[in-house]
């Protein structure tokens, strides 16, 4: 579908890329980079470009996060009563809502991904978040200690602990859901009294810049949220910035680990949420046709790019055949096509690169011995489109099995016992999520604590709730996104001690 071909309610909704070249969003406006260097937008559908935003350089990072410091150290949003912070965030969620046409039109133009996916995710679980977070403004609390202190004598002491707000956070986040990822970054820092530089995906800055047009709009101070768009070198240059209290990034693992080497200069307080390659287990006596419907929803959904994709199934041996032949059946009728489309299952890929990337990991596995059930190839000769794959024959040490494809490709291998399969689903250097189906309740809390994973699901993939943590074991991340933690990865902790 080309921009022309869009439904009049998109067009008006897209009026934001009435101009195509578009600037950062620093101290309240938006500006050109220092360099003048433009990087393509591209609707991944299509391959057209649809708008340039900055490649922006050390320069124009520099700049932001001298806003938001001077926002933070000068503006009275840090000191302002809680109460008119939440009824900010408040406005902002609701201008979220009212937006969610165009929103959700930037999101399919520039990611892919189904409309509706991006109206009910990025927009309405977004715009939710911040309402949950504008709620902690006020809740934030220290407490009073009972200390033991006896020197000098007869002295006594008061002690207590207040949470108060780090400073400028960096968030540095990916393509996948690119407003709900960036929401959950500045949400809490705001809801603190922080204020944020955000970097978006070079593949999908438009809502983001869109976002901070709408804080301003909110009663955000100007220079609380600030956008620097770019790629891996503009990110790097915000992670090193000492300007910088607390980095919140989203992405992959392997970026995860240059932003701790590079964090650790200024001992930059870090949240990072990373990679997954998660395991879907099926005990033989769960809901067959639940369990199918689950493993397609966890695998399929957005394209299959979700960090906790279930992109590991595993399935106990007298049900694996039925189970996986309903999952192919499941693929094999899902509609293709352009995420404007409203009768469509499954979008393109988010861009050519991940395209061949995903493709390369089913060919590899193919030649490794692995069985292509349904799926593996591209779809059409325009447009990043994949059809949904099912690999079987797949065994442990094959790449496709061991690392994130980050695309609709899931490996099957059926198990024996409970205790093989915690083996073979712990069997990973990831641990972001995993699900259990399962009807049998000592099964199900058996395997919960064994599995080491930051979310366990039963029943059900791919739930997140603004109030349950998410945040991944071993080299999934470190700390949490999501819920109180959250917000209290936003403050530092101040412990007050008084001889009365
Ligand atoms: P990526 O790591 O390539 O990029 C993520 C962001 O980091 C982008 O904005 C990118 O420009 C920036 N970046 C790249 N190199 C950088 C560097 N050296 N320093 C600072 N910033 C840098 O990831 P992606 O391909 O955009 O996104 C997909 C990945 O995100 C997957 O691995 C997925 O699992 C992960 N992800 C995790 C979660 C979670 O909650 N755990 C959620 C969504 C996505």
């Amino acid at each position: 579908m080309n921009l022309a071909d869009l439904s009049a309610e998109n067009q008006r909704a897209i009026g934001f890329l009435a101009r195509r070249r578009r600037g950062n969003f620093i101290r309240g406006a938006e500006c050109a980079p220092a360099d003048g260097a433009y990087l393509a937008v591209v609707d991944p559908a299509t391959e057209m470009q649809v708008a340039e935003a900055p490649d922006s350089t050390a320069a124009d990072v520099d700049a932001a996060v001298r806003s938001a410091r001077a926002t933070f150290e000068d503006s009275p949003w840090s000191r302002m009563r809680p109460a008119d912070r939440e009824a900010v965030l408040y406005r902002l969620s609701t201008l979220i809502e009212a937006h969610g046409d165009e929103l959700s039109a930037l999101e399919t133009l520039q990611g892919g991904k189904l409309q509706g996916i991006a109206r009910m995710v990025d927009v309405g679980a977004g715009a939710e978040f911040v309402r949950y977070m504008a709620g902690w403004a006020t809740k934030l609390e220290g407490q009073t200690l009972q200390p033991s202190l006896g020197f000098p004598p007869g002295v006594q002491y008061h002690t207590w602990t207040r949470r108060e707000a780090l400073g400028v956070v960096g968030a540095v986040v990916p393509w996948n859901f690119p407003l709900a990822i960036a929401l959950w970054k500045i949400a809490p820092a705001l809801a603190t009294g922080c204020t944020v530089v955000l970097k978006p995906s070079p593949e999908t800055p438009l809502t983001a810049l869109r976002l901070a047009e709408l804080a301003v709009e909110a009663g955000l101070p100007a220079g609380a949220l600030n956008v620097v768009c770019g790629g891996p070198a503009a990110g790097a240059a915000l992670v090193a910035h000492p300007g910088i209290d607390k980095l919140s990034f989203t992405g992959s693992t392997a970026t995860g680990k240059a932003i701790a080497r590079s964090a650790a200069d200024h001992l930059t307080r870090l949240t990072l949420e990373l990679g997954g390659k998660s395991p879907l287990i099926v005990l033989e006596d769960a809901d067959i046709d639940a369990a199918a419907a689950g493993a397609a929803m966890g695998i399929f959904f957005n394209q299959g790019q979700v960090c906790t994709a279930g992109s590991r199934l595993f399935v106990q041996r007298r049900i694996f055949e039925q189970v996986v032949q309903r999952l192919a059946h499941a693929a094999e009728g899902m509609k293709i096509g352009s995420g404007f489309d409203p009768t469509v299952q499954l979008g393109p890929l988010v861009s050519k690169r991940q395209m061949e990337r995903v493709i390369g990991y089913v060919d590899g596995a193919r030649s490794d011995g692995a069985t292509v059930l349904t799926g593996g190839a591209r779809v059409g000769e325009a447009g990043c489109f994949v059809r949904p794959t099912v690999l079987v024959d797949v065994t442990p040490r094959m790449r496709a099995v061991r690392e994130e494809i980050f695309g609709p490709v899931v490996c099957a291998q059926p198990f024996d016992s409970v205790d093989e399969v915690v083996q073979m689903a712990n069997d990973t250097p990831f641990g972001l999520a995993a699900s259990v189906w399962s009807n049998n309740l000592s099964s199900v809390h058996r395997l919960v604590p064994l599995l080491k994973a930051g979310t366990v699901w039963i029943n059900c993939h791919n739930m997140l709730d603004n109030n349950l943590p998410l945040g991944g074991f071993k080299q999934s991340g470190q700390g949490k996104d999501l819920g109180r933690a959250a917000v209290e990865a936003c403050t530092e902790l101040k412990s007050v001690c008084m001889a009365v």
